[in-house]
């Protein structure tokens, strides 16, 4: 990463040091929990507990292998899901392990020979058992369909009564092929890859609410996804991709194909040539990379022993103690209603909360749960009408206030009487080597580290 590491030195600032960081809350993991996890990773990951346990039954170092084969596979799933690769079951990782997902395995992977021969594929709806009047269920599979035909040599035929290539079903509990929905939640559907009888078949989990919008499961974006290993395609590893396995409601965030899922499906059925003619109307959003060098950050926060970089829809976390960064989507930490492409957000580590910023709205969080009340807009907090958002906000526990940044200036909130200090100054006073105005800043390990472009300034307090 090319970024500009600066030391400066503080000009008249105060003294400051590293956050106190409150004792980790016990895990109160169950014994119950523990074996969710296995079956977790059994069926997700291909760890193979059971079976070792025969195997191995006479070998001396059974429980060794048993358990570094738990851990291996906990530490693949955490990779996956942008998780501390510990290797052990903590909260957070049961956490992720029990939100709604596909029921395809994580690890296996198709090769280019799960595919339709022909390139127009078949696909039936029923006409019951249908959690929508079928009108609506047909232009929402219609769409879904069609998100992979835009970018793909593929036409899709829609049969009535003969069975098709992809058949669709609503299905709950057993459902006679071997792979058992668990109610509401978990699991929301599964397909089969292509091939001839089963293939290609996409079931839906009927005991999950499904919606048309983003109120409970939305119906368009797990059909995007299920059709997409109807057509062949496995899980990726890209968390902006369609075909990531876990579901995560965002508001106002309209489904589309990532960089990687367009050229997954391109790969297996070439190029719809309508595409390429469009390529300079539309191109799919790719997913930031952390090594990319123009990479820039809406928000960044220090986070009990870590620092959390936000842009657009995703965000990474580094941990102070461990070297790599971890990438997750905003929701799958921060679920509705916070926004994605956030201007600023900070931690108040005293009053437990946290504040998400967007345009003139705010956000307080506290443990995960938006409070009531909220969004509310910045005025509130004491800025006068012609301040329109906040571009970074940096929290000092110590002394318990917050410096907002907006634009070329910045404002002193006092935390603990709730008001702003007096009047705007400018950061260009304050801060003189920082170029204002600013993208983000957070105070990390002692420092105070602003970002701007892509570039990072180092800001040492103490002297
Ligand atoms: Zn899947
Ligand atoms: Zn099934």
């Amino acid at each position: 990463m090319l970024w500009m590491l600066l030391t400066l030195m503080s000009v008249g600032a105060l003294p400051l040091r590293p956050p106190d960081l409150p004792p980790q809350p016990p895990t109160g993991l169950s014994e119950a929990d523990q074996k969710f996890a296995e079956e977790y990773l059994q069926h997700f990951y291909s760890y193979q507990s059971e079976s070792n346990r025969q195997k191995r039954a006479a070998e001396s170092d059974k429980d060794l292998d048993q358990k570094t084969g738990l851990k291996e596979n906990m530490k693949k799933m955490q990779h996956f899901f942008g998780l501390l690769p510990s290797g052990e079951l903590d909260a957070e990782t049961l956490a992720v392990m029990k939100k709604p997902r596909c029921g395809l395995s994580d690890v296996e992977k198709f090769g280019d020979k799960f595919r339709w021969k022909s390139s127009t594929v078949s696909y039936r709806i029923p006409d019951e058992h249908l959690p929508f009047p079928a009108p609506q269920i047909n232009r929402v599979f219609r769409a879904a369909l069609k998100l992979w035909s835009n970018v793909a040599l593929l036409k899709f035929h829609r049969r009535k009564c003969k069975n098709a290539d992809i058949n669709v079903a609503f299905v709950s509990g057993d459902h006679g092929d071997g792979a058992v929905f668990d109610q509401r939640g978990g699991v929301l559907a599964h397909a089969f890859l292509p091939s001839a009888d089963i293939g290609g078949d996409v079931h839906f989990d009927a005991d999950e609410e499904w919606s048309l919008n983003s109120t409970g499961t939305n119906l368009f974006v797990v059909a995007a996804h299920e059709f997409g290993h109807a057509l062949g395609l496995p899980h990726s590893a890209d968390i902006g991709a369609i075909m990531f396995p876990a579901y995560y409601s965002e508001p106002n965030y309209t489904p589309q194909l990532s960089f990687s899922d367009v050229r997954d499906i391109q790969q297996l059925y070439g190029t719809n040539p309508r595409f390429n003619s469009r390529l300079s109307k539309w191109s799919p959003p790719r997913t930031p990379e952390k090594c990319d060098p123009d990479l820039s950050f809406d928000a960044v926060t220090g986070l009990q022993q870590e620092l959390v970089f936000f842009k657009d829809r995703f965000m990474w976390r580094k941990h102070e103690h461990f070297i790599e960064t971890r990438m997750s989507l905003i929701s799958s930490l921060w679920p509705h209603p916070i926004p994605s492409s956030l201007d600023a957000v900070y931690e108040n580590v005293e009053m437990n909360f946290l504040l998400f910023f967007k345009g003139s709205q705010y956000w307080k969080m506290r443990q995960s749960i938006v409070q009531e009340g909220f969004p509310r807009n910045i005025s509130d907090l004491g800025f006068p009408s012609r301040v329109l958002s906040v571009d970074a906000a940096l929290h000092f526990r110590e002394e318990q206030y917050t410096v907002f940044f907006t634009g070329y200036e910045c404002w002193r909130y006092n935390e603990k009487q709730s008001v702003m200090e007096g009047s705007p100054t400018l950061i260009q006073e304050q801060w003189p080597e920082i170029p204002a105005p600013i993208d983000a800043a957070a105070f990390y390990q002692g420092f105070v580290k602003f970002f701007k472009g892509n570039k990072f300034y180092n800001y040492n307090f103490s002297q």
